[in-house]
């Protein structure tokens, strides 16, 4: 059997250097070498970021970003959540749990933030210390607009917070302006799942009153290792990293992207994402009721090409998505495209409003 080709948004197919870094012998997370090996790995990190520091945790995304909020929970005043899909939900609920106060600006997913929606939530609450939102929403493979954010909130003196997990690696992402940020290893940067990130620009300190894994001051205090690390996961992440090319991969995958999205709308197929909003690294499609997502998904697998179906928020909207997060040659899309053209839409596409999911 050939290795199936992997258009998912994670976990990705990894280089074969990544693949031995991964299984070279653990070694102390108190050893010098590993402290070396940290450091250059956070280096090219807050190279490829613009941030000033940046921690590296054991963990998923949901890690660092409930990390985030912990540190939110230290704030003074209110704050403001975006959300025009899934993973800003997600922000929501992250921020619920902590007891954060918090207003929530949700929209309809598919939709870009407007300027002055934004405006307005100031306007009604002009103490809001703060605005939490997300990067590239993985759910409907938006790029909401993360200079407009920065603009926003600098003119509110607001501290702005960004989920970054799917676009840093595939996108440019420039984190001066933003306070924390997060980010993953196993998404766009062509390692593991099992890192997470916090990016900051300024130093932090220790919080008694927050859970000890959640404290991100703990982390500045003790140099990054507080608690047991995996030298196999940073050693994986370091040997990706010292591969990534971020200016020429940024171009490969919008174009790869452009080309695949002019095949699947040739093809009839309806994207959530409005191309001017879209991210080149996920393709959401919302498949007409003729066709069933989970049928659809496991077709392609069975063919030997991997798309995204299997979470609940895609499941229950009949949404596919191809991810172009590792890297991928022409001859592969050409692969998936040949498997999409089975489905390819008999009827012209009529108003696909109908189709998407609002929020009740
Ligand atoms: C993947 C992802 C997360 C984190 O999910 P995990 O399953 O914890 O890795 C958070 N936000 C976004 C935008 C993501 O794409």
């Amino acid at each position: 059997m050939t290795t199936p080709l992997n258009f998912l948004p994670g976990p990705i197919t990894v280089r074969d250097e990544v693949r031995h870094a991964i299984h070279q012998t653990a070694i102390s997370h108190r050893s010098t070498d590993f402290g070396d090996l940290l450091v250059d790995t956070k280096r090219r990190l807050c190279e490829l970021t613009g941030a000033g520091y940046v921690e590296i945790l054991l963990g998923s995304g949901t890690l660092a970003n409930d990390m985030v909020a912990a540190q939110l929970s230290r704030h003074s005043g209110p704050g403001l959540i975006l959300s025009n899909g899934e993973f800003g939900d997600r922000l929501i609920d992250h921020a619920r749990r902590f007891g954060l106060c918090a207003r929530t600006l949700a929209i309809n997913w598919g939709t870009a933030f407007q300027p002055s929606q934004i405006e307005a939530m100031f306007r009604q609450q002009p103490d809001t210390r703060w605005l939490w939102a997300v990067h590239c929403e993985t759910s409907t493979g938006m790029l909401n607009d993360l200079t407009m954010l920065k603009t926003l909130c600098g003119r509110r003196q607001a501290a702005l917070h960004i989920d970054s997990i799917s676009s840093i690696g595939t996108v440019p992402v420039h984190l001066p302006g933003v306070t924390l940020a997060t980010g993953v290893s196993g998404k766009g940067l062509g390692a593991y799942p099992g890192l997470a990130f916090v990016f900051y620009h300024r130093t932090m300190t220790p919080s008694c009153s927050l859970p000890r894994y959640l404290d991100l001051g703990l982390y500045t205090k003790y140099g990054g290792v507080p608690f047991t690390h995996s030298s196999n996961l940073v050693t994986a992440l370091h040997a990706s990293l010292q591969r990534l090319y971020p200016a020429a991969r940024y171009d490969s995958i919008a174009e790869q992207s452009a080309w695949l999205r002019a095949e699947l709308a040739s093809l009839g197929f309806h994207m959530v994402a409005p191309k001017e909003h879209a991210t080149p690294a996920v393709i959401t499609i919302a498949l007409p009721e003729s066709l069933n997502a989970a049928s659809v998904g496991d077709e392609l697998a069975e063919a030997g090409c991997l798309v995204s179906y299997q979470s609940d928020y895609l499941l229950k909207r009949n949404w596919i998505q191809i991810c172009l997060m590792g890297e991928y040659t022409r001859p592969m899309l050409d692969a998936l495209m040949l498997l999409m053209r089975r489905y390819r839409r008999l009827r012209p596409p009529v108003s696909d409003s109908h189709l998407f999911a609002n929020r009740s």
